[in-house]
């Protein structure tokens, strides 16, 4: 089934016609396009209970959703990784993601954009005899919080590395976007107990950096650019760009190990992320990345790069939200 135009009635599993409100989002939940207010999961949901589901998330650049096709590739990898069948092929979670953007965007106030997920759990456990697990596939949107975020551009973000570390491949793939966080958000706890404004990078149990709650980090040393291996992280779909936009730009690029010595003796340093695109940090631990000024020259070729290839001055967007 694919996607009728959003003020379309649409019929359900269950057979009944559900309107699609004017002013409301909508969300695509297993089949159909409903009003956000009347999208329910269950509370046997596999994804609620044990975190059994996967999800990936894009942006909208001025209502245009970025790089989607390479996002959901990314959700079909991860859905493989936990062998869950959405029963849709990409093509149709992409026109169905196309269709709940094009509804909800033009309800956010203006200068604002959007989170596009697919969550995908492994649905509900049977039951009774012969009875079949389906998946729960949800399509949602969620505005970016700009304002929250803006002066994050001005002051550059403020790392700090926790002593929990993270989640070795072996164990739970970090290439696997899937529902189960607690890893992450247990090093970001730590690292906001100490200072609430900090953003987290886990160190893996080497020592190594590996990543965020929700992001990749880079350094610059010596006209270096370095990002851990794709092994260790989410090869986050930011940080591909990043790499091929600094090729572009003559620097050359190596993924590999990075330590905290790296970390404090790196000339620039930025995380990347679907939403922030390029963020500079300005301190690791409270050791100064370029005497804390941000951003540093070669990370504001990149941010510039970023901006030219998404076709709009993102920073200039986060900006506009700082209070007049
Ligand atoms: N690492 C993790 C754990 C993430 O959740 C994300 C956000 N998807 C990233 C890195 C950055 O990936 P992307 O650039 O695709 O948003």
């Amino acid at each position: 089934m694919k996607p009728a135009p959003c003020s379309q009635k649409r019929t359900g599993r269950s057979g009944e016609k559900m309107p699609l409100p004017e002013s409301e989002n909508v969300v695509f939940l297993n089949g159909e396009l409903r009003p956000e207010s009347q999208a329910g999961i269950s509370i046997r949901d596999r994804g609620y209970l044990f975190g059994d589901a996967v999800f990936d998330a894009t942006r909208t650049f001025g209502g245009r959703p970025f790089k989607l096709r390479e996002h959901i590739q990314r959700l079909y990898n991860s859905l493989r990784y936990l062998r869950i069948d959405p029963g849709m092929d990409a093509e149709e979670m992409e026109q169905w993601s196309l269709a709940v953007v094009k509804h909800n965007h033009p309800l956010l106030p203006p200068n604002q954009d959007l989170w596009v997920s697919q969550r995908i759990s492994r649905g509900i456990e049977p039951t009774l005899p012969g009875e079949e697990m389906r998946p729960t596939v949800l399509i949602e949107t969620h505005a970016i919080p700009f304002a929250r975020r803006a002066s994050l551009y001005q002051t550059g973000l403020r790392i700090v590395t926790p002593s929990v570390p993270r989640v070795p491949p072996r164990f739970v793939s970090p290439r696997a976007k899937t529902h189960n966080y607690l890893n992450l958000i247990l090093g970001e706890l730590e690292a906001q107990g100490t200072d609430p404004a900090a953003w987290a990078v886990l160190l893996d149990e080497a020592g190594n950096l590996t990543e965020g709650r929700g992001a990749n980090i880079f350094l610059i040393k010596d006209g270096v650019l370095a990002t851990p291996r794709g092994q260790m992280v989410l090869e986050g779909i930011t940080r591909s760009i990043v790499i091929e936009l600094a090729e572009g730009l003559g620097l050359p690029v190596a993924e590999r190990d990075l330590d905290l010595f790296d970390a404090y003796t790196a000339d620039e340093a930025f995380l990347t992320s679907t939403s922030l695109c390029i963020c500079p940090i300005s301190s690791v631990n409270g050791s100064k990345v370029n005497g804390g000024q941000v951003p540093g020259p070669l990370t504001r070729r990149l941010m510039a790069a970023f901006s030219d290839l998404a076709g709009m001055d993102y920073v200039g967007q986060y900006l506009a939200h700082l209070p007049g």
